[in-house]
């Protein structure tokens, strides 16, 4: 069989490039070294309670376009909601609840209605916010170049933004779109996703809310699609050696040491993958790796003996827990008076990672119940707690000139993911685009050129 592509590495940006091609009538082979396909977003069922869960919970948006691109080609578009208007409740223990709640404007009116609507703030800390808001409507190229070097926090600061409104809206923004902790990662890409989300259509701003679990929204609808047309699949095939000749690649080595050979090469592994792949190709690829650091994500998954909380999900604040959605609400289960299946989130987790399952489950349930109090009389029923200590690469000033292209060294192989200079944090919206790219790039490869 002569493959046009085999593309390594099955998460999301992978399951992309391959749709890509095969809607374009190529021919590929996808390999993934784990039983199941997904990458860094997948679900499984929990044995206890029947329950789908996440292996954390995945927040999109509507200006995710590549992302709702791909969902609509698979056929699972309809899976995820979007918000008719963006809003989301911030939960404070002794403040009581604040909302971002954008009217039904035309934007970018409703963004800048919603932030001087945002109670929890002074009058003036609100007015301070508008300028974030002219910042990123009148973002030019010489601001790109302004930011390159600076941190999140920085450049709030720059623009005036008060303590008050770091703690209570822009770091919990920050850390749930970087992953990291607002005074060490890039400003730039901050501001690219305020932008993206705020300076374009209205329902760009708006949350796209997942109703079924990450796998059947995002990879078994694709798996279907990818077989109907005929591609080939294979799991447990984790890849060794990307072999090489001159600036060609000529094949990839599996673990079973089996070589199996196509047109182009398309590499869909995370950063920490890659190397192991190239080190025995006999090219020097990408020295820049080693100074990409990864920051992790907890997921505290609780099932309650009573529903504590009415809202689909909620941002918390002053607490270590950041975000908390209601999976029973979110994935529509049949109403139950006796039982609510409750997500607690921390990104940037690096303080987290290491503490004892225990101890995480002790720590939600505090904050939940800080914010909750119906939870102080609720039994927890069930715990999972899911960490994924390479969750993203922290993306920080100095890292973000050397994520690479799409074209590599080698003039048949392309990189994809989250990880490349897709312009955006590692997000789905990332990993998806990169693959759309490395897809086209691959379609417009000449065929039968390697020989
Ligand atoms: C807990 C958590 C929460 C997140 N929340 C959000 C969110 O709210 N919004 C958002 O947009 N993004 C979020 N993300 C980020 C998002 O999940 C990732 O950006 C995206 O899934 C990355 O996809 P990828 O294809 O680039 O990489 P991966 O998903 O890592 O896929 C790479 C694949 O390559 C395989 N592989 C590695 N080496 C080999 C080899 N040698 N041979 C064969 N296969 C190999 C791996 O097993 C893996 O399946 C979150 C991530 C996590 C972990």
């Amino acid at each position: 069989m002569t493959y046009d592509a085999i593309i390594i590495g099955g998460g999301l940006s992978g399951l992309s490039a391959a749709v890509e091609l095969t809607a374009r009538g190529k021919k590929i082979l996808l390999l993934e070294q784990r039983p199941f396909l997904g990458g860094r977003a997948y679900s499984f069922v929990d044995e206890t309670t029947g329950d789908v869960v996440d292996n954390g919970q995945h927040l999109l948006m509507g200006c995710y376009h590549a992302t709702r691109r791909y969902l609509k080609l698979i056929g699972s578009d309809h899976f995820a909601t979007l918000q008719p208007d963006l809003h989301i409740d911030f939960l404070h223990p002794q403040r009581g609840v604040a909302s971002l709640s954008c009217p039904s404007l035309p934007s970018p009116l409703h963004v800048l209605m919603g932030l001087l609507r945002m109670q929890s703030l002074s009058l003036r800390d609100r007015l301070k916010l508008l300028r974030v808001g002219a910042a990123v409507l009148f973002h030019s190229s010489t601001a790109e170049r302004r930011l390159q070097n600076m941190t999140v926090d920085k450049w709030l600061t720059s623009l005036g933004q008060t303590e008050f409104n770091k703690k209570y809206l822009w770091d919990i923004i920050a850390i749930g779109t970087l992953n990291d902790d607002p005074k060490t990662v890039s400003a730039l890409l901050f501001a690219r996703v305020l932008r993206a989300a705020f300076a374009g259509s209205r329902e760009d701003s708006s949350l796209l809310v997942p109703r079924v679990g990450l796998s059947e929204l995002f990879v078994d609808p694709a798996v279907r699609f990818l077989k109907s047309y005929g591609a080939d699949i294979r799991t447990n095939c984790g890849v060794k050696t990307i072999k090489a000749d001159g600036n060609t690649a000529r094949g990839v080595q599996c673990e079973d040491d089996t070589t199996l050979t196509a047109n182009a090469y398309i590499s869909a592994v995370p950063y920490y993958a890659l190397q192991p792949m190239l080190q025995n190709s006999g090219v020097q690829m990408f020295p820049q790796l080693p100074r990409f650091e990864s920051s992790p994500i907890v997921t505290i998954h609780l099932w309650l003996d009573k529903p504590v909380m009415d809202q689909e999900f909620a941002a918390l604040l002053d607490l270590r827990v950041q975000w908390v959605f209601n999976k029973s609400k979110m994935l529509a289960r049949k109403a139950s008076q006796n039982r609510q299946y409750l997500s607690l989130v921390i990104s940037g987790a690096a303080e987290y990672v290491a503490m004892e399952k225990e101890q995480l489950v002790a720590m939600a349930l505090e904050d939940l119940c800080s914010v909750f109090p119906l939870a102080a009389s609720a039994n927890v029923l069930h715990s999972l707690v899911v960490k994924e200590k390479r969750a993203t690469f922290s993306p920080t000033p100095s890292v973000e000139p050397l994520r690479p292209l799409t074209r590599t060294a080698l003039r048949n192989l392309f990189l994809t993911g989250d990880w490349t200079d897709t312009g955006l944090p590692a997000t789905i919206e990332g990993a998806i685009l990169s693959g759309r790219k490395a897809a086209e790039l691959v379609s417009s490869y000449p065929s039968g050129t390697n020989s």
